[in-house]
């Protein structure tokens, strides 16, 4: 079980930069190759921009041509809660962090192996940390 953060929008949005507030609270999505993490390949941890909740190893990055971070699978599948997004027209998962409940991006069943999912992720709902692979 992973204990809640609860924090008013109040509390996080004088937390957060304005354009990470907007997509983790939000629920926005970044420019595909905005982002300042879609073409990183160092060895680390990807945390929750909100929380700090470690959600990816960079073992599980992969490029998908898409423009956004994109990982095979979590760390752990209970570090992010996955619902149903029918907005815009399309059904979709919407991936959310378990800890603070901070939108983080959505999962498609298109991805390689050996998970076959593509985990689509905005930069900026992430914070990398380099060299601390588990
Ligand atoms: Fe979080």
């Amino acid at each position: 079980m992973i204990e809640k953060v609860n924090k008013s929008e109040e509390e996080w949005k004088e937390q957060l930069p304005e354009a990470s507030f907007r997509i983790l609270r939000e629920g926005g999505t970044e420019a595909p190759y905005s982002g300042k993490y879609w073409d990183e390949k160092a060895e680390g941890i990807y945390y929750c921009g909100a929380c700090h909740l470690e959600l990816f190893d960079s073992t599980t990055k992969y490029d998908s041509g898409t423009g956004w971070p994109s990982f095979t699978a979590l760390i752990r599948p209970e570090l992010a809660e996955l619902k149903t997004d029918s907005s815009h027209n399309m059904i979709r998962t919407e991936v959310n962090c378990a800890r603070c409940g901070s939108h983080l991006g959505h999962v498609f069943p298109d991805g390689p192996n050996p998970t076959g999912m593509r985990f689509c992720i905005n930069s900026l709902s992430l914070e990398f940390e380099r060299g601390t692979s588990k």
